[in-house]
């Protein structure tokens, strides 16, 4: 799409900080992390959520690629614990309507969301 700024990054048209690259995905620093760790995945060809990758044919193939990336990625930033991020949907928090994944590490997440609830 031309129009996508993910597309764009994908296709090496606007800068990020890529940390790890296939022929079908690529992931690249949040430019407004949440955590120490905070990359995207994402798939080089455009879908706009996770509805759209559940009607691809691609779909068994792009998800052993992000199974295979947080792997690559555990073992680049040293961890095993991470969260693995997908809003889809505006409502759900979705801003970039290109399929992506947040990778977070290095924060506990799960005390935050708890504090959230309580809140
Ligand atoms: P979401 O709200 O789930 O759609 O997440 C979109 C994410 O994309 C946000 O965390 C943004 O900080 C991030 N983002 C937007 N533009 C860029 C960009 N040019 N490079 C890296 N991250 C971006
Ligand atoms: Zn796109």
């Amino acid at each position: 799409m031309s129009d996508c700024i993910f597309c764009k990054i994908a296709h090496g048209e606007i800068p990020a900080e890529v940390v790890y690259e296939t022929d079908k995905i690529i992931a690249f620093n949040d430019l407004h992390p949440v955590a120490p760790v905070h990359v995207l995945i994402i798939p080089k060809a455009h879908l706009a959520d996770m509805n759209e990758l559940a009607s691809s044919d691609q779909r068994a193939e792009l998800m052993e690629e992000v199974l295979q990336a947080t792997q690559a990625l555990c073992k680049l930033y040293h961890t095993r614990s991470f969260n693995l991020i997908n809003n889809c949907g505006q409502e759900a928090g979705q801003s970039v309507f290109h399929l992506h994944f947040h990778f977070i590490s290095g924060v506990d997440l799960t005390q935050k969301i708890a504090a959230a609830a309580q809140a």
